[in-house]
């Protein structure tokens, strides 16, 4: 066995590593023989002299094998799943996975928290009283075969080398290198036993990938490591320069993810539910389900509309221990105790700017999401857009409303918020929502 210096001079001259070596390598951080100095330094050294597709691959499947992988063969459905790279307001899990479930599917959910201005499905999922997150795996499978869909959150036996590797690439800056990224995203998700894959590749102000070049890349690059481990996988690229859909913030999000399953939303969430059904729709073509983009998209908002993909929601709430009367009546998840602060148009126009990333930010600073893994967060504080980019507005029309504990909490945002609208005379177009389709 090679010793960890000697791999990491290999790396550092510009050399190529064997799978075993990299299986190795993972070995180490798993039983703790490579030191963290070391793994850092070798983290640097892939980050500053690359690495290529094989060792790429090799990483990804040492990395996967490096705890359980989820065995769903029981479960006589296509099972398929989605992921986020992250953004403001994305909360289509909330209704990709019941919608999907609905249609014959089964949706095996792994998912994260939020960290930075990104929210986190876990963090929402929680702003259900009683709804539990950390299920067994035995719990998980059972939950996922009563009602089409699990969520959960990652366990310490799934892809343990990646909680140690992101906390040293966090440490070590070391986390924006796309291989690294892939790696570490694809295990996880690979370790789920899927059928397929889509991928919501988000590119703009509140998005991981600012810049669309970037995000197309990275889609690629998880589309190819996908199909390499032999699940079929798609990417879409979004935008994040807005929020998507109304709210942002925990409570919130979910009010109005379950709004759209109950057919109460309005104008505001059309753009998060334009988006859960175009991914929904591609996971049932995926699986083969359906052939046709078109009709899969009508079999999703079908089941929408007829209410089977709230059922399948209110179905999985009790199995997850959540109080079945918050899905009936959402409005009770919102905290009535706080205090609104409303954010104005200073002049009349067309919205060319809701800068996400602001959004996200000042609704983190409140409370609603966390700067550390470890900090707790206020699951009712919110924000929730009443315009978005292509709006006409008039001077004293509500741009915004911040949902918060007091003045102190609005005083520290408002000129943050106030910035992250641009209104222009001249009118703006809707950006597209839906980029670019990548398949390989
Ligand atoms: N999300 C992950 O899970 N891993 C990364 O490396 C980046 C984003």
């Amino acid at each position: 066995m090679m010793r960890p210096q000697e791999m990491i001079a290999i790396k550092r001259d510009g050399g190529e590593l064997s799978r075993e070596q990299i299986e190795g390598f993972i070995d180490g951080v798993c039983d703790g023989s490579w030191a963290d100095y070391q793994i850092s330094a070798f983290l640097m050294a892939m980050f500053t002299r690359g690495l290529s597709e094989d060792e790429q691959n090799a990483l990804t499947n040492a990395m996967l094998h490096s705890g359980d992988v989820l065995d769903l063969a029981s479960i006589d459905l296509p099972k398929a799943d989605k992921h986020s790279t992250g953004g403001v307001g994305d909360k289509t899990s909330l209704i990709i996975a019941p919608a999907v479930a609905a249609c014959g599917v089964a949706v095996p959910m792994i998912s994260g928290r939020g960290l930075g201005h990104t929210g986190g499905t876990l963090d929402k999922l929680e702003s259900i009283p009683g709804y539990r997150i950390n299920l067994s795996n035995d719990e998980f499978r059972s939950v996922l075969d009563k009602c089409g869909f699990a969520m959960t959150g990652q366990t310490d036996q799934i892809v343990p080398a990646d909680k140690k590797l992101y906390a040293l690439r966090d440490a070590t800056a070391t986390v924006p290198y796309i291989p690294l990224i892939v790696a570490s995203i694809m295990s996880k998700k690979l370790a789920e036993g899927l059928d397929a894959l889509i991928l919501d590749v988000k590119t703009g102000s509140g998005a991981f990938m600012t810049n669309p070049d970037d995000a197309v890349y990275l889609a690629r690059a998880m589309v190819r490591t996908g199909k390499e481990f032999g699940v079929r996988t798609q990417a879409i690229v979004s935008d994040m320069d807005q929020p998507l859909g109304r709210f942002v913030g925990n409570a919130c999000e979910v009010f109005e993810c379950l709004n759209i399953l109950r057919g109460e939303d309005d104008e505001r969430s059309a753009d998060l539910k334009q988006l859960s059904v175009e991914l929904s729709a591609r996971m049932l073509i995926l699986t083969g389900v359906e052939a046709d983009i078109d009709i899969a998209k009508k079999r999703i908002e079908d089941a929408i509309t007829i209410g089977a993909a709230y059922e399948k929601f209110e179905q999985n709430c009790y199995e997850q221990g959540g109080e079945k009367e918050f899905c009936r009546s959402p409005k009770q998840l919102l905290d009535s105790t706080l205090d609104e602060f409303i954010i104005r148009a200073d002049k009349d126009g067309y919205v060319s700017t809701v800068d996400a990333l602001a959004i996200g930010e000042a609704v983190v600073s409140i409370g609603g999401g966390r700067r550390l893994t470890e900090d707790s967060i206020d699951h009712g504080v919110g924000y929730s857009c009443e315009v978005k980019i292509g709006n006409e507005v008039r001077y004293g029309d509500v741009l915004g409303v911040l949902y918060c504990r007091g003045k102190d909490q609005a005083k520290s945002v408002s000129e943050k918020l106030n910035a992250a609208y641009r209104i222009d005379e001249q009118p703006t177009s809707k950006p597209e929502l839906i980029k670019a389709v990548i398949d390989a």
